[in-house]
């Protein structure tokens, strides 16, 4: 058996869609299980739609997802160059190839003519609008043309396209690892261009010669991609035989959360969720479009609720590491049906994992977080305690900010509607007292405060419960946080009395 090899094939035209990234991820836990190398190659041959900075971008994302290529532009390998537009002389070697052996031809028409074809057929009533078999001998071709007249084309430099040639009433088909036993007629396949005016291949043409060059053992990728199967079958038998072509998956869609469709970035816009792994910027626009690494999602937390986008193993685990999945991983639990994208359920994953990753990496990414925010961590130990106090409240990296902030500094802002309904004379002067009893208490820990706290309560006959939340704003600045009187002992004695002096004058 060959080494297992894949593929990432991304075409870098913008933000990496979560689609794309389980791609990945299937790609990766396959090579992984398998021993196999996971190689991403940049295809790049639409020089229309080439997007400064995309193709950086992919593997800034796949960093910070943790699926790190053993083979690409960045990481070399043996069969560089791995981006498309730099092996432009392989591709029309094999173009030319299948020309000669009536496999293909060459095509002159303008785009002017393609439309008028349409029209024509149209008119006609015809079942298809497509260049194919039915097409194809009232058009410029060389199928149609007497070879000197395409000869004569070719000495004048006419510009032409090759196309494919797909002969009618044949039957292609394959076995796809997930959806079993396909099946296409070729009647309904049209002669697609393999190689483009610009001397370009397209895309159809690269991914065979490139799949078969790099020594691809097994090809994932989406559904959306089904339709091309049946010209890659024919490019495989044409070019290099049916046996050399690797096993193919397509994976399910992600759908919308009602089911209806695609999910596409517009629905992200629309029902305030990200789509994109990371933030994506638009060069020509600069609108970012939010990323789910900025809006706080822990990486483990991406590739699991991805992993489980159309695929469970069979028990009900939902929360997996990596070191899990690619143990676990198999391709006969991947469904045939689209997934369902849940965002409240993806959020939930990654309060999952705030509590489930060791503290040291999550550390690091709250640290980090808080500078980022202006807020100075000077003592790790610290940053520790407060972390594990406030992570059960925290769904999002992002509301560590909010949660941990004033643990680190004194609120700038106090919610004082909050207490209002509440507040009178005898709460005030509860306060001030408070302020000389907890000046006064024999040591500093969350126990003694609640006693003192407590035993003032009663000698000023008020119920504890009516002036915990009042001391809770004082501390917090808002009505939320872990136990008050942990906060208290944990932000220190100095801290806990100025705070509740200058709320105390501020609720008036
Ligand atoms: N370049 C294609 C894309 O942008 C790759 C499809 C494939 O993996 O064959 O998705």
């Amino acid at each position: 058996m060959s080494k297992v090899r894949v593929r990432f094939a991304p075409s870098p035209t913008g933000g990496l869609h979560l689609g794309g990234v389980r791609t990945v991820l299937f790609n990766y836990l396959f090579a992984k299980k398998n021993d196999g190398d996971f190689i991403v190659r940049i295809e790049d041959t639409d020089q229309t739609r080439f997007v400064q900075g995309a193709e950086e971008y992919i593997f800034d994302c796949l960093k910070w997802c943790g699926l790190e290529p053993d083979e690409s532009v960045l990481h070399g390998g043996p069969f560089a160059p791995y981006r498309q537009s730099e092996r432009k002389d392989i591709y029309k070697k094999y173009a030319l190839q299948l020309v000669e052996a009536g496999q293909a031809y060459y095509a002159f028409d303008t785009p002017e003519e393609i439309e008028a074809m349409r029209e024509r057929l149209k008119v006609e009533g015809s079942s298809s609008l497509q260049y194919d078999h039915r097409s194809r001998m009232k058009m410029n071709n060389s199928v149609r043309l007497l070879p000197e007249e395409t000869q004569a084309l070719l000495d004048k430099n006419t510009p032409y396209v090759i196309r494919i040639k797909v002969n009618p009433n044949e039957f292609v088909s394959f076995t796809d690892m997930i959806r079993g036993d396909i099946e296409f007629d070729t009647n309904n396949v049209d002669d697609k261009v393999l190689l483009k005016a610009d001397g370009m291949p397209t895309y159809h043409l690269a991914v065979v010669v490139d799949d078969y060059l790099m020594k691809i053992t097994h090809a994932f990728r989406g559904e959306e991609w089904l339709p091309s199967a049946p010209i890659h079958i024919l490019l495989w038998k044409y070019l290099f035989g049916l046996d050399a072509m690797p096993e193919w998956a397509h994976l399910p869609l992600i759908l919308k959360p009602d089911g209806n469709g695609k999910l596409s970035k517009r629905d992200g816009d629309r029902l305030g969720f990200p789509v994109y792994a990371m933030d994506w910027k638009d060069p020509q626009t600069n609108d970012i479009t939010k990323g789910f690494k900025e809006i706080g999602f822990l990486p483990q937390a991406f590739i699991n609720l991805l992993a489980v986008l159309g695929w469970n193993d069979g028990t009900e685990q939902e929360v997996f590491t990596m070191e899990e999945l690619i143990d676990k991983f198999s391709l006969d639990r991947v469904h045939t049906s689209g997934a369902k994208f849940d965002f409240e359920k993806a959020k939930w994953f990654n309060h999952q994992w705030i509590q489930k990753l060791e503290i040291g990496g999550l550390m690091l990414e709250v640290g980090s977080l808080l500078k980022s925010n202006g807020i100075a961590v000077s003592d790790d130990g610290y940053l520790e305690k407060v972390i594990l106090l406030v992570k059960d409240r925290c769904t999002l990296l992002t509301d560590f900010v909010q949660q941990s902030s004033f643990f680190f500094a004194t609120p700038t802002h106090w919610d004082a509607e909050a207490v209002k309904a509440k507040w009178n004379d005898d709460k005030k002067a509860f306060f001030h007292s408070l302020i000389t009893k907890l000046n006064d208490a024999p040591s500093w820990d969350a126990v003694t405060i609640e006693t003192v706290f407590k035993d003032l309560a009663t000698e000023k006959n008020i119920k504890p419960g009516e002036l915990q939340l009042p001391l809770r704003v004082m501390l917090v600045g808002g009505k939320f946080g872990p136990p008050v009187f942990t906060i208290a002992d944990m932000i220190g004695k100095d801290e806990t009395i100025k705070r509740i002096a200058t709320a105390t004058e501020i609720f008036g």
